[in-house]
């Protein structure tokens, strides 16, 4: 039981940085935060992603292209003509790695933040490691089962796993509000499980907007936390985002 539940605390962890920071951040730039809680976001996002970090500008490089070319050739992760899940997260696993090196949206179109020292550091193989056995350490505190070490892989792959799981999900099922020239879903109309994520239809739709839900039946958790961070003027939206 406990490693089920160290897996939905991690799980929603995840998903928070991965919104709000990746995703909302560093990708699309919808507010300002000031320099110290930029960092604490930069170190939670390696602590909590651990054996599965990514790079948040190179994310939010390989998300431009994604935006630009959702559903054709140069999509990084499109599950179009991939053989199913497995098929995506390959894909996706590939073009990052091209993004990361250069060999691909080497000029994007804006400058994203990054901490290079953090990008070196998340990307070696030694501390990918390390954290591999941080996690079987924690699991072999915590199981209580055999078949708990099953859901290992879980927690070691937790960041390809989430991104891989909302960029096939949110082109393939799922309902639409808008008829965009790609295969864009949301996914629930009820989404407490990617916090907001899950509204991608609307997000190509309206990609620059912060609150990506749109009819009155949905909610945007993280849309609701950064407006209560912003009043707080903990953060700053964009006009241009609201
Ligand atoms: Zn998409
Ligand atoms: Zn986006």
């Amino acid at each position: 039981m406990n490693v089920v539940i160290l897996i939905i605390a991690h799980w929603y962890i995840g998903i928070f940085i991965q919104s709000l920071f990746l995703h909302r951040y560093v990708a699309h730039q919808n507010f300002e935060m000031n320099t110290y809680l930029e960092k604490f976001f930069f170190i939670l996002n390696y602590i909590i992603f651990g054996s599965s970090y990514m790079s948040p500008a190179a994310f939010a490089r390989m998300h431009e292209l994604h935006h630009h070319h959702a559903d054709g050739e140069e999509d990084p992760h499109t599950p179009s003509n991939t053989w199913g899940f497995l098929g995506t997260i390959v894909r996706a696993r590939n073009s990052y790695q091209d993004v990361y090196h250069g060999r691909k949206n080497s000029q994007p179109a804006r400058t994203y933040p990054e901490w290079k020292f953090l990008d070196r550091l998340g990307h070696h193989w030694l501390s990918r490691v390390t954290w591999v056995i941080v996690y079987i350490f924690l699991y072999s505190v915590i199981a209580e089962q055999w078949w708990h070490y099953l859901l290992l892989p879980i927690t070691v792959a937790m960041g390809a796993l989430q991104g891989g799981l909302v960029n096939h999900l949110a082109h393939k099922v799922g309902y639409r509000n808008y008829n965009t020239a790609d295969n864009s879903r949301n996914i629930l109309r009820l989404d407490l499980l990617f916090l907001g994520e899950a509204y991608h239809n609307n997000h190509h739709k309206f990609p620059h907007k912060l609150n990506l839900a749109k009819k009155w039946y949905e909610f945007d958790p993280i849309f609701f936390f950064l407006k209560c961070l912003d009043y707080l003027h903990i953060i700053k939206i964009k006009k241009r985002a609201l």
